[in-house]
């Protein structure tokens, strides 16, 4: 999938996880710097690509996305498995902990969890697409779904950029309008408090 199908993927999927799992009492800040870590973990994956948008953006970008492409062992490889998820979470976690005594009033608990759900749903997404996903490394064979190859999806074309694209956005926009107060309540008693 695209980059910017990933992005609405994992707002969605954090929507979904703050619907379920309902947050007590977070800060503004929180919930910012929430969904700045979910809009990370979605695309985190991807880091295993030079021409991701992780390292476009950056001078030698190119170079050190083929570097860490290697170290990783290649596109949709470790980063796209369960075994990666952890090795990022463990990673985000540390940096995180590190980062903590410059903003306080964070709860950096929540902020990972996002992370974690950002780089799950980019998993999720990347299922549905031709090339499948191996989420049981080391064991080494791609899951896709549906089992039949050729009902998934091809990456960049016409059924992701028209389908499920717009349909991501449709869904997250219902899911908010719907659940409008429960979900500015969750920071509102913060303030109230
Ligand atoms: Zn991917």
């Amino acid at each position: 999938m695209t980059a910017r199908t990933h992005d609405m993927a994992a707002l969605l999927a954090l929507t979904v996880w703050v619907l379920a799992v309902p947050p007590v009492n977070i800060t503004i800040g929180t919930a910012l710097a929430a969904v700045l870590a979910n809009q990370i973990g979605g695309i985190a994956p991807d880091a295993d690509q030079p021409t991701a948008p992780f390292w476009r953006n950056l001078p030698v970008g190119h170079y050190l996305g083929k570097i860490f492409g290697t170290l990783v062992g290649g596109h949709r490889f470790l980063s796209h498995s369960l075994l990666g998820v952890a090795a990022f979470s463990g990673a985000a976690l540390l940096l995180l902990r590190f980062l903590h005594p410059i903003m306080p009033h964070i709860d950096i608990m929540f902020v990972w969890v996002a992370f974690i759900v950002g780089m799950l749903s980019h998993l999720v997404m990347d299922t549905l697409t031709k090339e499948g996903v191996p989420w049981l490394l080391p064991l080494p064979h791609k899951f896709g779904f549906p089992p039949l190859r050729e009902w998934r999806i091809t990456t960049g074309k016409a059924i992701e950029n028209l389908v499920v694209l717009p349909g991501l956005i449709v869904v997250t926009i219902w899911l908010c309008s719907t659940h409008y107060e429960t979900l500015t309540n969750i920071i509102r008693y913060h303030l109230v408090r």
